[in-house]
């Protein structure tokens, strides 16, 4: 037996939540169940275009296993391990601000809940593994190119330290899915391709909003009983006292998701509250993005370019509205709305909290004093006004060791050299300050160098690194997807010969579909 064939399932959610009695793929609104029994329709031809070795491994799966035919079939959605009860997860949410009702897993299908040797419990998940009771008319798959990105992103966050769903393989389906990629009329044919997602938990606020909105109290409890039982076993205590400890880590958990987004110039770009996972987890990416030339006003999805909800530097707002959602569900299960007050209260001293260590960390302190927020601030004025790419920035300034007098050595760092010589006397100014700073500092240079390195990456998957590696992939050829993922693997190190993929955005990609700009077809 392989070890694939070994590996063991017990899945909880569907032993220990009512699911929907009806099985298939007819569309409805289920109401009083927490899932739909469905299975993956299978795909032409599963073709294994790339996996995560650290996630293999995680799961028990050995080289053989993962290069078998066995391996394609199953994470391409045309074959079942032993112990594998394939669902569909229902929940709703808020999207762009408005309730959007019953969304539900409308192409998501969960295989089931893998303990692996080490007792971890791992839901996989295949992403366009067909229709769903929750599809909404819409076809359940997933392109290549969106696919990818989810692939190489979910492993790049990882290793990157961000909290985040994982994931184990990117199958190509040998089938074409049709999708108008900016919504103007020109449908085209597209290679499809299904990711396998891991996580502990893929449970949403959006779980817990959908039967609030019904009024359906008994399912909430259960739910939530179930999230605090499975998920966070180390909360003891019991009734509200338990509910309010539950629902003060969901907020903590979640500052410091959003204060590490912000550290890295990560944009979610669909932060809707059926995209936050309870775990406090970056989940669903979709049209994401990574800053280039710092913008708080910055937003990858063109479906919000309007309004810019999502945009960079409101993120950590967003995350915060989300959340008085989710209190707003969980209020219920309360007498009074002190404890969710309290909750989210939380929220907003720990993303404090944690945005001031990103402040030290990034500018190389010991500690961030009140003064040195107001150092932050000005530097992200001078570097939006200047179009300076933030992580080259934040790199280039560790490697100077504090001694840089101009921004002469941070050169490679602008993209405009007009706005570096206009912004130059700011700069300047900046940095006398900044080096005054550090004199009063008691770290020493090697130390104030590591801790720079250990907050700065030098590696972030750019959304044209993560082009190229598409547009390779379409031709037939992996091994971007490969290339990409290797030097991603230590996003903190210089990597000597890899400095093609630390370099700013190359002119060509300012406006190219999938550089700047991403649409949520996907
Ligand atoms: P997202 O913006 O990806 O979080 O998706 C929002 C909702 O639309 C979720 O309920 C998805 O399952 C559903 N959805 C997105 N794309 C598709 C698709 N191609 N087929 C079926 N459902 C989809
Ligand atoms: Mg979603």
């Amino acid at each position: 037996m392989s070890c694939m064939q070994a590996l063991r399932f017990d899945n909880r959610l569907l032993r220990e939540l009512p699911g929907d009695p009806e099985q298939g793929t007819r569309l409805r609104q289920v109401e009083g169940a927490a899932y739909s029994r469905v299975a993956p329709t299978p795909v032409a031809a599963p073709q294994l275009l790339a996996y995560s070795r650290e996630m293999a491994a995680t799961l028990g799966f050995s080289a053989e296993d993962v290069a078998s035919e066995e391996f394609a079939r199953v994470f391409g959605g045309n074959a079942l391990l032993p112990g594998m009860q394939p669902w569909a997860a229902n929940y709703g949410g808020h999207q762009f601000g408005h309730w959007a009702g019953q969304l539900g897993d409308g192409r998501a299908i969960s295989l089931g809940e893998a303990v692996n040797a080490a007792g971890e419990r791992w839901e996989l998940q295949l992403k366009g593994a067909g229709p769903t009771p929750y599809s909404r008319g819409a076809d359940g798959r997933a392109v290549l190119r969106s696919s990818l990105r989810e692939f190489l992103c979910s492993e790049a966050m990882h290793h990157l330290g961000v909290p985040t769903t994982r994931a184990l393989s990117l199958v190509g389906s040998g089938e074409a899915v049709v999708r108008d990629m900016f919504y103007d009329g020109h449908p085209q044919a597209e290679p499809g391709a299904l990711v396998c997602r891991v996580a502990p938990s893929f449970l949403r606020f959006g779980s817990f909003e959908l039967p609030a909105s019904r009024g359906d109290h008994a399912l909430l409890r259960a739910m939530a009983d179930f999230a605090i039982r499975r998920d966070f076993p180390h909360l003891q205590g019991q009734g509200e006292a338990l509910y309010a400890d539950w629902f003060a880590e969901i907020c903590e958990r979640t500052a410091r998701l959003l204060a590490a987004w912000m550290r890295v110039g990560f944009v979610h770009g669909v932060m809707n509250t059926d995209n936050m996972s309870i775990l406090g987890l970056t989940i669903d990416y979709g049209p994401y993005g990574w800053v280039d030339d710092y913008d708080p006003m910055w937003t990858p999805n063109t479906t919000d370019a309007q309004r810019r909800r999502y945009r960079y530097g409101q993120q950590p707002d967003v995350a915060w509205w989300n959340l008085s959602r989710l209190a707003g569900a969980l209020a219920p299960l309360f007498g009074g709305v002190e404890p969710l007050q309290a909750g989210l209260d939380r929220y907003v001293e720990t993303y404090a909290a944690a945005d001031r260590e990103s402040t030290a960390a990034k500018l190389g302190l010991a500690v961030c004093r009140d003064e040195d927020v107001t150092l932050m601030h000005d530097l992200q004025a001078l570097l939006q006004q200047a179009e300076v790419d933030m992580s080259l920035w934040f790199r280039g300034l560790g490697e100077c060791g504090g001694e840089a007098t101009s921004t002469e050595p941070l050169r490679e760092a602008f993209y405009d050299e007009d706005k570096r010589q206009h912004a130059e006397a700011g700069f300047v100014d900046w940095l006398t300050r900044y080096r005054a700073r550090l004199a009063d500092d008691p770290l020493s240079p090697p130390q104030r160098l590591a801790r720079m390195r250990a907050a700065n990456p030098c590696y972030v998957l750019r959304n044209y690194l993560a082009q190229e590696a598409i547009d390779r992939a379409e031709q037939g050829d992996t091994g971007g997807i490969d290339e990409l993922l290797e030097v991603l693997r230590h996003p903190y190190d210089v990597q000597p010969g890899r400095e093609r993929y630390a370099q700013r955005r190359p002119e060509w990609a300012r406006h190219k579909a999938g550089c700047s700009m991403l649409s949520c077809s996907s």
